[in-house]
C-alpha cells in the first residue's frame, strides 16, 4: 500500500513512517486486550530480571528478533518498549483521510488492502 485513490480523484500518499495520512482504529475491546497483554508481558519480563533470567526470557519471547535486537546486553527500557510495540501492533485497522475532501477510508480488516469509504455528513 503506497497510496489510496479517493472517490474525488485525489491520491493520498501513504508511504513512510510515521505518515501524516494514516492513523489507527481500534475498538475498546481490542485496546483492552492489548493493555492486558502488555501488562502481563512487562510483569513477566520484570520477574525474569529479578531472577536474572532476562536474557533467556527475551530470547524466548522475541525469538529470532532477539539475536538482532539484544546481542550482548539487555537494556530494560528497550525491552519494555519492544513489548509495548509488539502488543500494539496486533489488531486494529488503518484509517486514512483524504487531504482534499476529508472522506475517511478504513481498512476492511487488519493488514488488508481493501478499504471502506465513509463520506462526511453534517451531524444533526
Ligand atoms: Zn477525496
Amino acid at each position: 500500500m503506497s497510496s489510496i485513490r479517493c472517490k474525488c480523484g485525489h491520491r493520498t500518499d501513504t508511504t513512510g513512517y510515521p505518515s501524516p495520512a494514516l492513523g489507527e482504529l481500534k475498538w475498546q475491546t481490542e485496546a483492552e486486550t492489548e493493555s492486558q497483554e502488555r501488562s502481563r508481558d512487562v510483569r513477566a519480563f520484570l520477574a525474569a530480571v529479578e531472577n536474572k533470567q532476562d536474557k533467556s526470557w527475551a530470547r524466548n519471547y522475541f525469538g529470532d528478533e532477539y539475536a538482532e535486537g539484544y546481542p550482548e546486553s539487555i537494556d530494560m527500557a528497550d525491552v519494555i518498549e519492544d513489548i509495548t510495540s509488539r502488543a500494539s501492533s496486533k489488531g486494529g485497522r488503518c484509517v486514512s483521510q483524504c487531504e482534499k475532501c476529508e472522506r475517511l477510508y478504513i481498512q476492511k480488516e487488519c493488514y488488508s488492502d481493501e478499504w471502506v469509504c465513509f463520506e462526511k455528513e453534517a451531524a444533526s
